[in-house]
């Protein structure tokens, strides 16, 4: 599969929304952020070119623990750029030591299930998970003004539901992981499309994955749901092809009138905190 059988997919599904009178609208989420690296630039860059909202999930406790003045440049960097917001991802993104340290299992079917990673996962206790959740919260507000946006980002996009019902008392307001959800509501902003291929050598998942991906996503919207789709980017970890898509992406969707991509505050409903006096 090449890029431009790529686009012409693309466009197809496009049309057929195009011909009924109906958008589809993307957004875009990029995960793990800490400090500013030259792959964040480069994808900063790209968010610039396309002037795309860009939701930057940025670990929190990770980002404490810089120093004074790699905090401030990486808040002085994002300032520079109009349409990205930060998230706060986990509190310090390690995995819960049990959840960690399990043991391989056998399932049902004889398959050997490996220990998934989890910080918020159903082994972590639930007060102290909430106390690790506010504090990351109250580092992004403190840190990230103007910038930051209630929303929740569970590291490996797993989270135990019993955090979920108490969030609210860490301040958060929606959440976003990865996967469809039953009903879309802005409380739930998901992601569906993961640019990498994990279980590989985590490079560019290539056109015939994300194909699939989003043919399904499509097929859903024709049934009737509105569910904005997310793409899912790790600027840490993908490769050069990883970048390229974004980029080609991001300039084919703009290109056609059947696809946008909202700003982040209408998408959840949320406004980022008010910026310093
Ligand atoms: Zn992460």
């Amino acid at each position: 599969m090449t890029q431009i059988q790529f686009k012409d997919f693309l466009y197809a599904e496009l049309d057929w929304f195009k011909a009924r009178g109906r958008c589809i609208s993307f957004w875009w989420r990029d995960d793990d952020c800490i400090r500013v690296t030259t792959a964040l630039r480069r994808l900063l860059h790209i968010q610039e070119r396309h002037s795309t909202p860009l939701a930057l999930a940025v670990v929190p406790y990770a980002f404490h623990q810089e120093t004074i003045e790699q905090q401030s440049k990486l808040i002085d960097c994002l300032r520079q750029h109009k349409g990205v917001n930060v998230f706060g991802h986990g509190f310090s993104h390690r995995p819960t030591v049990m959840e960690q340290t399990s043991l391989t299992q056998i399932n049902r079917l004889g398959r050997v299930v490996e220990p998934v990673k989890a910080e918020f996962g159903s082994l972590c206790e639930l007060a102290t998970g909430l106390q690790m959740i506010a504090q990351g919260f109250e580092i992004m507000r403190g840190s990230f003004n103007g910038l930051f946006m209630p929303v929740f980002v569970p590291p490996w996009n797993r989270l135990d539901p019993k955090f979920w019902r108490s969030m609210s008392k860490c301040g958060y307001k929606a959440l976003s992981s990865y996967a469809f959800t039953k009903k879309f509501s802005p409380e739930q902003v998901q992601t569906h499309l993961d640019i990498i291929h994990w279980r590989g050598d985590k490079e560019f998942c290539g056109y015939d994955a994300l194909i699939h991906q989003l043919g399904l996503q499509f097929a859903r919207r024709r049934a009737g749901s509105d569910e904005p789709i997310g793409i899912l980017s790790h600027h840490l970890v993908q490769d050069d092809r990883g970048f390229e898509f974004l980029d080609f992406f991001i300039e084919c969707c703009h290109h056609h009138c059947a696809a946008n991509f909202p700003q982040l505050d209408v998408l959840f409903q949320l406004n980022p905190t008010a910026p310093a006096n």
